[in-house]
């Protein structure tokens, strides 16, 4: 079975070997030629949107300088849902309409802090217009995230939208907008997000069909005209060397079809359409590199690695497949099955289990596969690990440090010493 190959890798054991002199490994390698590439065709597929079509990056997902100067070049914004993602606006220089700030069970200073920089606000809860507007102030323009509870079936990581946390209900939506009206906005947007990692794109096509024909119903009870429908972010990518990424143009041609419908046959004023991906706009462009430091055999067989769940914690927070290639074997057939581990006091420190790979001997490296997004970004110092560094393969093929590792003193920093001044 030559899985491999269906998972081409940008670089080989020998580049990565003279990267490695430079940057020990573990890290996590960002392709920006890919990045680009992919960014480029995603929003040239929804071209049609009137107004123009926008992608709000979502921030969480890799919260990198570097990345972010370069979907932003690509024409993109970002979506933030904390002070420390609004903080990283604000150092890069980035503000007003290019960030919407998407955050749920909100603190008032950070409604401060998105209004200061003028980032569209998007609201999660019917009680938070009037929060809004009592400690921060009703801004001109005003999203509200609508939850369809049990109008949408549900989706693996978010789960039914009944038990989700997020957004207003139906009823709560129309109130809001009046509510917000009332307090003095002028403009609106409207907000929802269902799915997480989801490959099939009718289930964007539906939420986007929901949204359209709220708009409508906004405009004609409330007179009310929506600037822009968000339709959240979610879109999925092929983390399984069988799985397919999604088709943009049946996405676009689905969402297209149901804006004629819905939004231009009810005569109203063109609604540009936008999302908060993150995910599929990074997540496969990004791989971890680590290095097998033992093998080890006894009712199973392990190869242990360098990096740690600290580094990449999807596989053991929720059981995610990450692709896994040996290094110098690319395209062979699988001669061993083991469990790919790391060296926490967690027996779910693991980034595959019962993996059928070649066999890979102490000293290989392994890549991990698609670790763009929702890979660094979730790490943690879990047995005082220190999280491992960033790199980006520029277009030129050169290497650039984005992160550097954390050391040990870094992890230690804000320990309290009996000895420190209180
Ligand atoms: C996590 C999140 C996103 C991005 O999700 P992806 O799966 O990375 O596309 C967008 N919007 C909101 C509100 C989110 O919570």
């Amino acid at each position: 079975m030559k899985t491999e190959s269906l998972k081409p890798l940008p670089f080989d054991a020998a580049f990565l070997e003279e990267v490695a002199k430079t940057h020990p490994t573990p890290f996590h390698l960002y392709d920006e030629a890919a990045i680009r590439d992919h960014a480029r065709r995603f929003l040239e597929a929804f071209s049609w949107v009137p107004g123009g079509f926008y992608n709000y990056y979502a921030v969480k997902a890799l919260p990198n300088p570097a990345v972010l100067e370069i979907l932003r070049d690509q024409g993109m914004g970002f979506d933030c849902s904390s002070a420390t993602e609004l903080a990283l606006m604000e150092k890069m220089g980035i503000r007003g309409e290019e960030i919407i700030f998407t955050s749920n069970n909100t603190p008032a200073e950070e409604f401060r802090q998105a209004r200061d920089l003028g980032a569209i606000i998007n609201l999660d809860d019917l009680t938070h217009v009037d929060f809004l507007a009592r400690e921060a102030g009703m801004p001109e323009l005003i999203c509200l995230r609508y939850n369809p509870g049990p109008l949408k079936e549900g989706n693996a990581i978010i789960g039914n939208p009944q038990e989700a946390k997020y957004g207003f209900t139906r009823e709560q939506l129309f109130q809001g907008y009046r509510r917000a009206r009332d307090l003095g906005a002028r403009r609106f947007g409207l907000h929802t997000m269902v799915a997480s990692n989801e490959l099939n794109p009718e289930y964007f096509v539906e939420t986007a069909r929901i949204l359209f024909e709220l708009v409508v119903e906004l405009k004609t009870e409330l007179g009310i005209q929506i600037e822009f429908v968000n339709l959240g972010g979610g879109i999925g990518i092929p983390y399984r060397p069988d799985q397919q990424a999604v088709d943009y143009q049946v996405l676009s041609r689905g969402i297209q079809g149901a804006y004629q419908e819905i939004i231009v046959e009810a005569g109203l004023d063109p609604v540009r359409v936008v999302t908060e991906n993150g995910r599929v706009v990074t997540g496969p462009y990004g791989w971890l590199i680590t290095r097998v430091r033992h093998r080890k055999e006894t009712y199973k067989r392990y190869l242990g690695v360098d990096a740690t769940m600290a580094d990449l914690m999807r596989p053991g927070m929720y059981g995610a497949y990450h692709h896994i290639t040996v290094l110098g074997h690319e395209g062979e057939p699988p001669g061993e099955t083991c469990d790919v581990t790391g060296s926490l006091c967690e027996n779910n420190d693991k980034f595959a289990l019962d993996r059928d790979l070649p066999r890979a001997e102490v000293g290989d490296l392994l890549a991990i596969h698609d670790t763009g997004a929702h890979g660094h970004a979730m790490g943690f110092n879990y047995n005082g690990k220190p999280r491992c560094a960033e790199l980006l393969l520029r277009q030129d093929r050169s290497v650039q440090l984005i992160r550097r590792a954390e050391t040990i003193d870094d992890v230690l920093q804000t320990i309290q010493w009996k000895s420190d001044p209180v």
